[in-house]
């Protein structure tokens, strides 16, 4: 397949030409490397490049884009490769996949400004161990996914993870990009365009002067250029941690609690498991103990003192109990809390993941669960062997995250899954809800019901910043 998109002189000559910019080393055009880079974490059939580079600094980069523009081969900037909604398997032929992970560096922690400026390609995980080490933390601390996954890939795909309640999403805490243009030349976003400003002090401010050049390329899924670096907020780490979980009987109940945390900042993460199966499934101890919850939430509270994070989680319970919840100990809180990255990988023994995870107004999300379940009764799940998990985290101020996955055994059952998992979309982003990834999981249903002046206004940005569609074409359907 990749050989019928190029001749093999073509090949060689653009073999050759990588090669100056990046070093033999640093690149691949073997076919099972290839193919090993065709998919993402996520169900969808895969495509592969045609070669992976793996660039070691923002000058390679630029000049490779000047090159694949001069081929008029595509380029796909890409990180970890652990999305799992598909936003970075190629959707065109003649493409040159930018594997951006060697570039990986902490370039600087300003701790008089409070920021850490990194490459593109570092890992969560990564950037949270080293930030440890100097007392330090970033607030949004990466996706589940964040042993694979990147803070380029992170920022280019809107994720929302782990610290999200009280700090928002990956996109939320950047205070400056250095993105790579389609004609090869480069920006820094926020205070950074200012010259003469020393390298130390030139990423001080997201908002100055101009527009808010960073959200343009925040949440692009790589179509408008490659993120190289990021500056993000950091903060010294909590000395004052409380964890707590409510149990409820009605999931009424529990949103109105989650409502009153996020309104009142009380807490740093608090995540719902939303129905009797998904606690059964992750929190087997409370099912058996307390057969009647229908919904269970767990807390987390950091503070820079003990006695304010057991303030906090006094008045948290005193809430609760005005709520009808009761307090029902920590499992919930502390195993998604302290395991992190590694919370959410062992749940690939329950089959494969089709997952749905979008953002919603806390308030809708009762309407969902019910409607999910209507959705569930309809078709035979359990002897069909598709399990399910239902959870929420709440994230910034009064929404949350809907995120209702299915779960595959029996792959001969696939049909039947489909068919669910389409109708469940289609009720989520019918009922209030909004992806925050798109990629091949959302764009169809995206692209149905996107305003046509909103759709107009971001195909005009593409097409004044990308002309000849280099980066990554066929996302989100943009046409020149
Ligand atoms: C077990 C597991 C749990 C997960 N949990 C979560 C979760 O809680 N929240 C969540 O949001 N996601 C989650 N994910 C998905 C994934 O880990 C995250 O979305 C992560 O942010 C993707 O980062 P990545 O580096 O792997 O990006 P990739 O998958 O490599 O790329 C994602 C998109 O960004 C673009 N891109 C990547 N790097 C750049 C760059 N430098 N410049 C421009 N464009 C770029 C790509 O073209 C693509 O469109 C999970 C995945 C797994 C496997």
């Amino acid at each position: 397949m990749i050989l019928e998109s190029m001749t093999q002189l073509a090949l060689e000559k653009i073999s050759t030409g990588i090669e100056k910019i990046v070093g033999p080393e640093n690149y691949s055009k073997a076919k099972y490397i290839l193919h090993s880079y065709a998919e993402d974490a996520s169900p969808f059939p895969g495509n592969p490049p045609d070669f992976v580079v793996l660039p070691q600094n923002t000058n390679e980069i630029s000049q490779l884009i000047q090159f694949a523009a001069s081929h008029n081969l595509s380029i796909i900037p890409v990180g970890g490769r652990s999305g799992i909604s598909g936003a970075s398997i190629p959707r065109t032929h003649s493409s040159i996949m930018l594997d951006l992970t060697r570039m990986n560096k902490i370039i600087s922690i300003d701790k008089e400004i409070m920021t850490v400026t990194v490459q593109a390609g570092i890992t969560w995980a990564e950037l949270i161990h080293k930030l440890a080490k100097e007392d330090l933390t970033v607030g949004f601390r990466g996706p589940y996914g964040g042993n694979a996954g990147t803070v380029g890939g992170s920022l280019s795909s809107n994720s929302i993870g782990i610290g999200a309640s009280a700090y928002g999403g990956a996109c939320d805490n950047v205070v400056s990009l250095e993105v790579v243009l389609a004609d090869g030349s480069i920006i820094e976003t926020g205070s950074g365009w200012k010259k003469e400003l020393p390298e130390t002090l030139s990423h001080f401010t997201r908002y100055c002067t101009f527009n808010d050049l960073t959200g343009i390329f925040l949440g692009d899924h790589g179509t408008l250029g490659v993120k190289t670096q990021a500056t993000l907020k950091i903060y010294p780490i909590a000395e004052g941690t409380a964890f707590i979980d409510f149990g409820f009987t009605s999931i009424e109940d529990c949103s109105k609690l989650l409502h009153y945390l996020q309104v009142h900042k009380l807490v740093t993460e608090a995540v719902i498991l939303g129905d009797t199966n998904s606690i059964e499934l992750l929190a087997s101890t409370y099912h058996d103990k307390y057969p009647q919850l229908t919904t269970i939430v767990g807390i987390i509270i950091e503070e820079y003192d003990q006695d304010i994070a057991n303030r906090k989680k006094e008045i948290c319970e005193k809430k609760a109990k005005q709520f009808n919840g009761k307090s029902i100990g920590t499992f919930l809180s502390k195993a998604h809390w302290l395991n992190k990255f590694n919370l959410v990988q062992s749940l690939f023994e329950e089959g494969f993941w089709y997952n749905t995870c979008h953002l919603r107004p806390i308030n809708t999300l009762p309407n969902l669960i019910h409607q999910t379940h209507e959705l569930f009764k309809k078709y035979d799940m359990k002897p069909n062997e598709i399990n399910w998990i239902i959870s929420a985290l709440a994230t910034d101020r009064c929404y949350c995250t809907g995120w209702i996955t299915l779960f595959l055994k029996d792959p001969t059952k696939r049909p039947l899954l489909e068919k669910i998992w389409h109708e469940l979309r289609e009720l989520e982003i019918s009922n209030n809800g909004v992806p925050y990834w798109t990629g091949l999981l959302w764009e169809d249903y995206v692209l149905q019901r996107v305003n046509p002046a909103f759709y107009e206004t971001i195909q005009k940005i593409k097409n004044a910043l990308d002309p000849y569609h280099i980066f990554h074409p066929g996302v989100f359907k943009f046409e020149r």
